[in-house]
């Protein structure tokens, strides 16, 4: 099997879950209405739906026992692939069974028997053919920086993303605040239509040796641009660098991978930019929406050597020396403050961090299983009528895009560049300001 078999390597991990079903619910739920980590089961509402069944099945593949069927392979294409099962089994039960990385090795192994559903094989070819997920052809990648001028060669290297690349009602915001770090006297370098896919969403839809390609070729552009930091507005790629890229064995370690929530806030901190009140009064109070991507899967996956040990009454569980993967180091903190500079008071949904729901766009489930997709975004947005808030903010562009598709009046999403662009000056002029 191409790349060895990981679902093999997997079993003596993923064997041990015991069907205790922790992994669809948050630990410590607050509230009976949205105690449910798991938008999957939300939607087929059958075991076979939640990561526990899906490795029932990965297992029963592996072992031979079970064929491929439509209904299996439609079951598993609900799964957003959003981690939150992996840290409630982890919190809950142990660390040994990882269920995220079984879910990995299941669809690694769909591809490899040639069974992959025919929608994620048209997002690969979409990939092949044009560098995203969008088959937007690549000539349109850069219009949005139509106008603006970047280094060839530079400290820091810009990378966009595919969707804020093709969403036209983005582009404002995203020229404004990327000429604000030009402004305060950071070259950019930047790669234009040659930006390629960070290899995220291949990687969730089991196609890890596409997305190994995908991953070196933006490595090397990294290395030939010189850049030693490389700024990213995507939300995926920054799980792919520091969470995706250490589980393909690629060594980055000389490359720093900022979320541009970190940079801009780094800037604000050295005096370089600065946030003044944000301009929209519906804006002072807002809930935050804690991307799965840009919260739980982007701490830095390390490999963990697992000892048994026998717990509560005789069930083996494992412990390593030290919490790891526990989703606790993602980027939780960042947007927040930057909403805080704006004077935006920032509240916290009933599931946050590294206990929050999915709002449904990832994983392939958007494109594959809309109806699945818009489900997990109705539940995300109903958690809003516990806030005094009807406004949610994200730090991602594909999710704020798909919550705004499915908000109802009251409530409303916003995207953070959108209060950013609107609020950000060159220097520290927002001492002046904030100080009055
Ligand atoms: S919480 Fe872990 S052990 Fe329990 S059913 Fe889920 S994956 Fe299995
Ligand atoms: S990755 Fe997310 S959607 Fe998939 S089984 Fe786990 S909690 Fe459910």
């Amino acid at each position: 099997m191409p790349g060895g078999d990981l679902l093999a390597e997997r079993l003596a991990a993923t064997d041990r879950c015991t069907r205790c079903s922790q992994c669809k619910f948050v630990p410590v739920p607050k509230s009976r209405a949205h105690m449910s980590a798991c938008p999957s089961i939300d939607f087929v509402e059958y075991h076979a739906g939640s990561a526990s069944g899906q490795l029932i099945m990965a297992s029963g593949i592996a072992h031979g026992e079970i064929d491929y069927t439509p209904e299996l392979l439609d079951t598993i294409s609900a799964c957003t692939m959003c981690g939150a099962c992996d840290t409630a089994c982890k919190v809950n039960f142990a660390e040994i069974v990882e269920p995220l990385e079984g879910l990995y090795a299941f669809r690694a192994r769909i591809v490899a028997d040639g069974q992959s559903p025919k929608r994620h094989r048209e997002i690969m070819e979409k990939i092949g053919e044009t560098g995203s997920s969008q088959g937007v052809a690549r000539s349109e990648r850069a219009k949005w920086a139509t106008g603006l001028t970047f280094s060839t060669r530079a400290d820091v290297l810009l990378h966009v993303g595919s969707v804020l690349s093709y969403d036209a009602s983005k582009h404002q915001s995203l020229r404004t605040i990327v000429e604000a770090v030009q402004q305060a006297g950071v070259p950019l370098a930047y790669l234009g239509q040659h930006e390629g896919s960070c290899g995220m969403l291949a990687w969730d839809l089991g196609y890890h040796e596409q997305a190994r390609t995908l991953a070196n070729a933006f490595v090397r552009q990294v290395r030939q641009s010189g850049a030693k930091t490389v700024v990213t507005f995507s939300s995926s790629a920054i799980s792919a660098y520091r969470s995706i890229y250490p589980r393909m064995d690629i060594d980055t370690s000389d490359i720093r991978f900022l979320h541009f929530t970190e940079y801009l806030l780094e800037m604000a901190e050295t005096g370089r930019l600065s946030l003044k009140t944000a301009s929209d009064h519906a804006w002072r109070k807002v809930a935050f929406h804690d991307t799965c991507k840009l919260g739980r899967l982007t701490e830095p996956y390390q490999r963990a050597d697992y000892s048994l040990t026998k717990e509560m009454g005789g069930i083996y569980a494992s412990r390593s020396p030290e919490a790891l993967n526990f989703s606790r180091n993602g980027i939780y903190e960042a947007p927040r403050a930057l909403l805080r500079q704006m004077d935006i008071e920032v509240e916290e949904l009933e599931r946050n961090r590294e206990f929050s729901y999915c709002c449904g766009a990832q994983g392939g489930v958007k494109e594959t299983r809309p109806a699945a997709a818009k489900m997990a975004a109705r539940n995300r947005l109903d958690e809003l009528k516990e806030t005094e808030s009807q406004v949610m903010v994200s730090a991602c562009g594909n999710c704020a895009h798909h919550l705004d598709k499915h908000a109802r009046a009251p409530a409303t999403v916003v995207d953070l560049i959108d209060i950013l662009a609107p609020s950000i000056v060159v220097g520290a002029a927002n001492a002046a300001v904030r100080e009055r």
